[in-house]
């Protein structure tokens, strides 16, 4: 009976029975990779950034929409207004036969500065911020944060920001009521217990010296004068982000797993990256999305929804073909994270439908919430080449979808591909504590999405 059930019953095994030594070494040098992109890229700027700069080591080139169809072999990048990225290597068939797409999003949960984001209360300055995508609020108080961004001055000139990454740098915190006095908060529900309105970074204390009111935001506004030429007028037009200050590390007695702030989704960013960055000559041209926006909708200029898209594949095409006989022949991979089941909450999974830590990258064939609202439930048939394509090129998969029916749910860029008409599924890392400050993943899926999307260009 052992026999026939072996070959009837899908078992799945963990990840690490099926590692051997050598390719377990490879696994190890690829997340040490990952880490180091992860502590540089702390928002989708940093992102972009970072992926270029590891772009241009191995020979892409930017851009140039003037220069016709893409060649075989030929590496280059767009950069969509430094906030999202997608790159390209030419196939040997043209772009009248498709191209294999990998779609992964650089923008993370965080903590937006207002407009107007300084001021002062009780002789202590603060900075107030309007947070950005999904986040459990209680979470982002007492916790050592960062400020990164951009201020874009009048002159038309732009100014960097990052305060707190280096050692030494100071940090922001948000504060958060003691137990002692805590008895009305406690007693709230955990939506209401921190308000969106709280969420004021700490930034200074210290008044500036003489008479009068607001000395000690005066003095705020003057250090920043000082480092950066700023006045309170030039926040208006400026995107700074505060975020986590956790390094990236390891977790566990046996460093297997990865602790780290903006994991969703730049794990799977760092897949695709790494994978068309080792490519030379494929099949067909490949094709690597890094976009923002993905956490608030997709919408606007550098969300996947935008046409920055269609004009890099219509460029890539250069009147070889129209950009939609390109897209009815191409294959996309949503590359983004999906839950890992967690057994501390394991009422709210299925556990045979849930994707495991050390099983693999996750195949999702459809994500939304309900009876699959606003999925874009991937074609059994491209399920079926996907399962075949990890199989071929000894990927470890596992088969997932986010949590039980009706507990809750959430989308991809996905549906947005697909809607172009382009094959499209899910595939990514499952994570532990998604969307939270420092958020958790496991050496070995990580490995397995880059795989999976190596064996996506390759094929
Ligand atoms: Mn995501
Ligand atoms: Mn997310």
């Amino acid at each position: 009976m052992d026999e026939i059930k072996e070959k009837l019953f899908y078992e799945q095994k963990n990840g690490y029975d099926l590692l051997d030594a050598q390719e377990r070494l490879t696994c190890e040098e690829y997340c040490r990779g990952y880490m180091d992109y992860l502590n540089v890229a702390r928002t989708e700027r940093e992102a972009v950034k970072e992926a270029i700069r590891l772009a241009e080591a191995v020979g892409f080139a930017p851009y140039d929409p003037s220069n016709g169809p893409i060649q075989a072999g030929e590496k280059v990048y767009y950069s969509n207004r430094g906030k999202g990225l997608m790159l390209a290597v030419g196939g040997r068939q043209p772009m009248k036969n498709g191209c294999v797409i990998t779609a992964a999003h650089v923008d993370a949960p965080r903590l937006d500065l207002k407009q107007r984001p300084l001021y002062e209360d009780g002789e202590l300055a603060y900075l107030r911020t309007h947070y950005y995508g999904g986040i459990k609020k209680y979470q982002w108080t007492a916790i050592p944060m960062e400020l990164h961004g951009t201020i874009a001055m009048k002159d038309g000139s732009t100014v960097d920001v990052a305060i707190g990454r280096e050692p030494g740098d100071p940090q922001f915190v948000i504060t958060d009521l003691l137990p002692h006095l805590a008895k009305d908060q406690m007693s709230k529900t955990m939506t209401k217990g921190v308000e969106g309105e709280k969420l004021c970074l700490l930034a200074g204390s210290v008044p500036y010296a003489g008479d009068g009111s607001d000395r000690v935001k005066l003095a705020v506004l003057s250090l920043l004068n000082d480092r950066y030429g700023i006045t309170e007028a030039d926040f208006i037009s400026a995107e700074l982000e505060a975020v986590p200050a956790f390094d990236v590390r390891e977790l566990g007695l046996d460093r297997s797993l990865i602790g780290g702030y903006g994991q969703d989704d730049r794990v799977c960013a760092y897949a695709e990256l790494a994978a068309i960055l080792s490519l030379e000559e494929p099949e067909r041209t490949a094709v690597c999305i890094l976009a923002d926006k993905e956490e608030i909708g997709s919408y606007g200029v550098t969300g996947m929804t935008s046409h920055a898209f269609e004009y890099f594949i219509q460029c890539l095409c250069g009147g070889g073909c129209t950009v939609e006989d390109c897209f009815s022949r191409s294959f996309c991979i949503s590359a983004d994270v999906t839950a890992a089941y967690d057994p501390l909450y394991a009422d709210v999974s299925e556990k045979s439908n849930s994707a495991r830590i050390n099983y693999g990258v996750g195949l999702c064939k459809f994500t939304g919430s309900g009876g699959k609202s606003g999925a874009s439930d991937a074609s059994a048939e491209v399920v079926a080449y996907l399962r075949r394509l990890c199989d071929e090129n000894g990927v470890t998969w596992q088969m997932c979808e986010l949590g039980k029916v009706d507990q809750g749910g959430g989308g991809t860029v996905a549906l947005y591909m697909a809607g172009r008409n382009i094959d499209t599924i899910d595939a990514g890392v499952p994570v532990l504590s998604m969307h939270a400050p420092f958020e958790t993943t496991s050496k070995l899926d990580c490995y397995m999405t880059y795989k999976c999307m190596k064996a996506a260009y390759n094929a």
